[in-house]
């Protein structure tokens, strides 16, 4: 059978108590299964889609009613997989739901896989692969600013954006497979240029997307900063005192904070993932060797070094090694402890940090660290992203078959501008195509599908 025959079930709620939860199906035995089970006012040859009806859900074995419900049915292709759905809404219990479920089997419904309710809107043409993958970031979202992109990637933007390119470069496959119909017509070398330059300019597209990549990432799973400095500096008190809570110890004594510890903060509409680091010193103990060198993971993956200076001591050998350490990392400095006098001399710091936002802050009495949430709010948040007028790519795959169609599209060019025969250049345009279509699923194989939908929760 083929497997959007079978009617497929499953709790769609989270396991758990609740006010309400749901348990839907989806196929051509929808709403036979559910009529089998219902007792309502209304029999089912009378009801209209979309519309929700009162009754009891009862084991017809046992003849017993279950629970009091509503039951909504979709009708096929207006609902979210393009099949019959049937929604029914009953009290939020583990084992009522359960049962409800488990009636639904026995009428002939088969448990639905993870994901498995969106990859049927996907492979019945409801929506296309980057739409079913932006449910699952619609999902995890957990920003403003990740909802809002995973909202216009299920709405079609980025697909949109995709499709656009995809056929201007149809276009210039049309002329180059003209050309090998035709050898006789051959392609002359100003019109392998003007093909050429129209490739180039697909191709900045395809950059312009690849390059949103980096900010995307930010928006999707988070900024990652890293705190770092010498030891007592002050970075276990900034980061309490960001996150507004005390999360890390605190201690007068050098070398407390011995391995990395990462936390979760909001600033503005993104969120961030924050790590207060090992400090640096010369001569550190083993134990503490270990978290300086885990630190420097750190601070090599982060977006963001917030680099914390003891503003009430002049810049010892310790800052060096944290200086040395930061190199050319995008950083912010901070000169902590700014309550007391302040006896660090801001121009030794080296010229590489002329261009790194400089703030007076304390840790201790909070000063500063309204200005700081929105200096790094600005160093992660590029003004392009903040205008929000272009699409950004958030996912690793797409970021990858687009850098693959972009790798394909520059081999075209070389070919087309140092006159290889049209063939080579349609394999290339080809393999262009068939990158972006990943993309979209115009192009896909199953195990591209396990991967995408095993990520899905049960019921969606
Ligand atoms: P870390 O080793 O860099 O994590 O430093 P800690 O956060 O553990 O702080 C070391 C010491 O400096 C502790 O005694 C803190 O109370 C103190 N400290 C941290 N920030 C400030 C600040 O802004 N002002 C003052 N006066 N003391 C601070």
């Amino acid at each position: 059978m083929n497997e959007t025959n079978e009617t497929i079930a499953a709790i769609a709620t989270p396991p758990g108590e609740g006010g309400v939860a749901l348990v839907r199906l989806s196929g051509p035995q929808s709403k036979s299964i559910a009529a089998s089970l219902f007792r309502s006012s209304v029999v089912s040859d009378d009801w209209k889609p979309r519309t929700a009806y009162f009754g009891r859900i009862f084991d017809p074995d046992k003849k017993v009613d279950i629970d009091e419900v509503l039951v909504t049915w979709f009708k096929a292709p207006k609902s979210f997989t393009a099949e019959d759905i049937i929604e029914i809404s009953a009290h939020g219990g583990v084992y009522v739901t359960s049962r409800i479920l488990q009636l639904a089997v026995a009428q002939g419904a088969r448990l639905a896989e993870p994901g498995e309710f969106t990859k049927r809107a996907f492979l019945n043409g409801r929506i296309d692969l980057s739409q079913a993958e932006a449910v699952a970031d619609l999902i995890n979202a957990c920003s403003e600013k990740s909802l809002q992109i995973a909202l216009s990637q299920l709405q079609g933007d980025l697909s949109q954006d995709v499709n656009d390119i995809y056929q201007e470069i149809v276009e210039v496959l049309a002329q180059v497979e003209t050309a090998i119909d035709f050898p006789e017509e051959g392609l002359e070398f100003k019109a392998r240029k003007r093909l050429a330059d129209k490739v180039q300019s697909v191709s900045a597209k395809l950059n312009d997307l690849i390059q949103s990549f980096d900010q995307g990432k930010i928006f999707r799973e988070g900024a990652k900063i890293a705190i770092t400095g010498k030891p007592n500096a002050g970075k276990s008190s900034l980061l309490n005192t960001l996150l507004k809570e005390n999360r890390a110890i605190v201690t007068p004594i050098a070398g407390t904070t011995r391995d990395s510890l990462e936390e979760r903060f909001r600033i503005k509409d993104i969120h961030a993932c924050i790590t207060d680091t090992a400090g640096f010193r010369s001569n550190p103990d083993s134990i503490e060797q270990e978290g300086i060198n885990r630190a420097r993971d750190v601070l090599e993956s982060a977006d963001l070094v917030l680099a914390v200076f003891d503003g009430s001591n002049p810049l010892d050998d310790n800052d060096d090694l944290v200086i040395k350490e930061i190199g050319t990392l995008p950083n912010i400095i901070l000169i902590n402890k700014s309550d007391l006098e302040l006896r660090l001399d801001v121009n030794q710091l080296p010229t590489e940090f002329s261009k790194s936002p400089i703030l007076k802050i304390s840790a201790k009495d909070q000063s500063g660290i309204e200005e700081l949430f929105e200096e790094i709010y600005k160093k992660v948040v590029s003004d392009k992203a903040v205008a929000g007028e272009s699409n950004i790519v958030v996912r690793e795959r797409h970021r990858d078959q687009l850098r693959r169609a972009f790798d394909s599209l520059q081999i075209v060019c070389d070919t087309l501008i140092n006159n290889l025969s049209e063939e080579f250049v349609a394999v290339d345009i080809n393999s262009a195509l068939d990158s972006l279509g990943t993309i979209i699923g115009k192009t896909f194989q199953d195990d591209l599908l396990h991967q995408i939908f095993n990520d899905f929760c049960i019921g969606k």
